[in-house]
């Protein structure tokens, strides 16, 4: 029996069926590839979902954690750490907000986010303000898995079968500037938006609608969360994808690739919002553990020193252009878009898109679908040219091999400009 084999039949009988895994056992990782046990290497569009920002030789990274892992990993949050004042100074800066807080995981970075809120609702009422409890959220929306996040995320399946989910959600049509009107009131007290929907489709939203969602929470004391855990980090060649717009959010939260790998999150806001919390109200066991936060601070420190934002953006505008070419090729891509090193490729079909992500990975190349008919690439910020033309390469053969609707390859050369 081969290992994989083995630990497929283990998982079997062992745990709790959460996930239908693909049939590759990773052992190790270098630079952009992972390498399965049999020694054959991947390239890797998706990072870990949006992780591996730095991909998996980082010395920055390894070194960090080495050494805060010789001197302490955690000693709770009754205590100082040496990290967490100055992990906070470089996310206040990077965000434009004015205070963090640490958790372990996206989903957990949207839950204080929402406690937050309700808090500081009632903080408002007790001022004397007029302002509800009910949250607004997208169609399309992904928030993380637990009871207040899956109550702001969109996709029945993640929470109907778990009802009744919390009370007081409502899903806006997205980038619908007329409903986004219609459904908000003096009974909302935070409107939560992706800047670009990750999970949702790699949909970015409309100026004008974040604007009007801006506009709108100011005329009630509401509050304009936005998530950025996938989006942010650098991911779109800015910090926080909100600085494309000229929007200002009152809180934020940042997670996925925020400490290299190690789980690791961020809630963000203004001081006002912060005065909604006070000791005891909420806390977590492990955030913000020197750890995570001295690996957090590498890969700030990474970006930064080796201007990542500046090759995400020229890394993600070369990608783009080819894909685009690849999509006057091949009509069954009925979409090309995304920011940075958050793209993605929109199929007629949801049938090709599984079946493209199964035969990318026979190719070694792993790339994820997303919202049933879209590609998603999300390559680590390290990714390069090569890399690109490797992936797309793989892709014009998927589609000529299994659409057959390839039109005149002469086509190929002036589609580049498209
Ligand atoms: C992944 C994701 C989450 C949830 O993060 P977890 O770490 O899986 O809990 C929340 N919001 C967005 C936008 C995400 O992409």
């Amino acid at each position: 029996m081969s290992k994989l084999a083995e630990i497929q039949a283990a998982e079997q009988r062992l745990l709790i069926h959460t996930y239908d895994r693909f049939p590759v056992l990773f052992v190790a990782g270098e630079d952009v590839y992972l390498i399965d046990d049999e020694g054959n290497r991947y390239l890797d569009l998706l990072s870990g979902i949006g992780v591996n920002a730095l991909g998996y030789s980082s010395k920055t990274i390894q070194n960090a954690i080495a050494e805060q892992s010789c001197k302490l990993i955690n000693a709770s949050n009754y205590f100082f750490n040496e990290k967490m004042a100055p992990l906070a100074e470089r996310l206040v800066q990077l965000t434009g907000m004015d205070r963090a807080y640490f958790g372990n995981s996206g989903t957990e970075a949207v839950e204080a986010a929402l406690k937050l809120a309700r808090a500081h609702a009632g903080l408002l009422r007790e001022e004397g303000r007029t302002i509800g409890t009910k949250f607004l959220a997208l169609e399309q929306s992904f928030h993380g898995r637990t009871f207040g996040s899956i109550s702001a995320t969109y996709k029945e399946k993640y929470r109907l079968p778990f009802g009744p989910v919390v009370p007081g959600f409502e899903f806006v049509n997205f980038n619908d500037i007329e409903d986004l009107r219609a459904k908000f009131s003096s009974d909302v007290c935070a409107i939560l938006l992706e800047a670009v929907q990750g999970e949702g489709g790699v949909r970015p939203l409309t100026s004008e609608f974040f604007a009007e969602a801006r506009k709108l929470a100011d005329s009630t004391g509401a509050l304009l969360i936005v998530d950025e855990i996938q989006a942010g980090c650098g991911r779109t060649g800015k910090w926080c994808a909100y600085q494309h717009y000229d929007v200002k959010p009152d809180v934020t939260t940042l997670a996925k690739p925020l400490a290299g790998g190690i789980p690791m999150s961020a809630t963000l806001c203004t001081n006002e919002v912060a005065r909604a919390f006070h000791a005891g109200m909420h806390g977590t066991t492990f955030g913000g553990s020197p750890l995570a936060c001295a690996a957090a601070i590498a890969f700030i420190d990474y970006v930064e020193k080796e201007n990542l934002m500046e090759h995400v953006t020229e890394t993600g505008e070369y990608f783009q252009q080819q894909l685009r070419a690849l999509a006057q090729k091949h009509t069954c891509i009925v979409n090309v878009r995304g920011k940075g090193l958050m793209l993605a490729v929109e199929l007629d079909s949801a049938d090709l898109g599984k079946c493209a992500v199964t035969e990318l990975l026979k190719k070694h190349i792993v790339i994820n679908c997303t919202s049933d008919t879209v590609l998603r690439f999300l390559p680590p910020f390290i990714f390069q040219h090569e890399h690109v033309d490797q992936t797309v390469a793989a892709l014009d053969e998927f589609f000529t091999e299994n659409t057959g609707v390839a039109v005149a390859a002469g086509k190929k050369g002036e589609a580049a400009h498209g």
